[in-house]
Formats: structure tokens, sequence, C-alpha cells
């Protein structure tokens, strides 16, 4: 089943970095979903997991992984830990992840999950991630797991000249992935295509 995604991804050029590839395959999806959806782990769908929140579809999460192009040497924030699976195969790519969680039991799953996988360079921090992570700024690249309204400002301030954020924005069922770059202090946008995601919800998101 996992390898039925690795070839989908493969020959549609969805990945075309092959450490991504390498990471998927070292990371055990059904650790990271809950104990009665362990077999559907490798279907290319969300799943629930606590508090009405969804770990995304794999192909979602390897857009965005791409998206990033990851390196070893990057400082990536995450917003939306959730599962805490985008971090994990984040962890094998780069070099330090931040990822902030605003519902604590939900980011107690995380640190479970990443434990399971014994993951050490991600750290999960219970917080309102529209105002960003401070503590650990600059990032080389920052990743929005939730439909945000906007960009939210803390974020553009946190990451650094010419790094990459990627972020769906817009409505929860009907959102832009935007992939940006950042010059001068300004970005330059691309879309990604439509998506739905869990609202990213705080000061600078929604209600
Ligand atoms: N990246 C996750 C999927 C995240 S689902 C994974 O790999 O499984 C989105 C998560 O964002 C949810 O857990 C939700 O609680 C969280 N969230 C929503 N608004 C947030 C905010 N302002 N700050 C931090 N987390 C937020």
């Amino acid at each position: 089943m996992k390898e039925k995604l690795i070839d989908y991804w493969m020959n549609r050029g969805l990945v075309k970095d092959d450490n991504i590839i390498k990471a998927f395959k070292e990371i055990p999806r059904e650790d990271f979903v809950l104990d009665e959806y362990r077999s559907q782990a490798y279907i290319d769908i969300a799943l629930p997991i606590i508090e009405g929140q969804t770990i995304s579809q794999p192909s979602t999460i390897m857009i965005m992984t791409q998206a990033l192009e990851p390196k070893k040497t990057d400082k990536i924030l995450e917003i939306g830990s959730g599962s805490g699976y985008q971090s994990a195969l984040l962890s094998k790519l780069c070099k330090k992840i931040y990822t902030i969680e605003r519902i604590p039991s939900v980011a107690e799953f995380a640190r479970q999950n990443l434990k399971k996988s014994k993951i050490k360079n991600v750290e999960v921090i219970e917080a309102d991630g529209t105002l960003g992570y401070k503590k650990g700024s600059p990032y080389d690249k920052i990743i929005v797991t939730a439909a945000s309204p906007k960009i939210p400002k803390k974020l553009l301030e946190q990451l650094k000249e010419e790094g990459t954020i990627v972020i769906p924005v817009g409505s929860s069922l009907s959102c832009e992935m935007i992939k940006a770059k950042k010059f001068r202090g300004k970005l330059k946008k691309e879309s990604l295509g439509h998506f739905s995601f869990v609202p990213l919800i705080g000061k600078e998101g929604y209600d």
C-alpha cells in the first residue's frame, strides 16, 4: 500500500526529491493515526484524530513537503502540529523543527507519536501559531497546515530573507495553497491549487 502511493507520486511527478520518498518510507504513518484507523494509514485520505482535528491526506502532505524544498540545514516553523506526522517527515529532511499547536491535548498527542519514532529534533509548543514563535526565529521555511484567512503578519516577519512559506489561504472547505518566497520583505507568490483544511483559529486567523 505504501509502495502504491509512492508509484502514484513518482508517475505524476508530484514528488521530485528522492529524500522525501526516503523519509516517507522511514516514518510509520500508522503510528500517527488513532488505533482504529491503523489499517487505513496508506489510503490517500485525511483521517480524524482527536478534538475534531485531522491528519492531512498523504498526497497533500507530499505536495507541501516538496514545495518547501527541504534542506538538511533548514530551521522550520510548522503551524498546526496535529498528529505530528508532517513534522516527523521534516525531521528527516531538515535540521530543526518548531511546531505549534493550539489545543493542549493535541500537542500531547503529537509529542507521544513523535516519541514512538524516537525523533529528537522536533519541538512541540502549545500556543497560538498565528503569532509565530519568536524564540526560534528567523526561519528558513514556514509551513502552515490549517486554512488561514490571510498570511499572518508575524509569520512574514519571522521568515528569513529568501525564505519560503507554504500556507493554505481561504475558507476551510476551499482554500488556495500558496507557496511564497520573501524578497526585500515582500512575498512573491505562486498557487499550488485548491485544498481543504481545518481552520486556523487564532488572533491572526479565524475566530
Ligand atoms: N500537520 C498536521 C495536520 C494538522 S491539522 C499533521 O501532520 O497531522 C491542523 C492543526 O492545526 C489542528 O491540530 C489544529 O488544532 C491546529 N491549529 C488550528 N489553529 C491553530 C493555531 N492558531 N495555532 C496552532 N495550531 C492551530
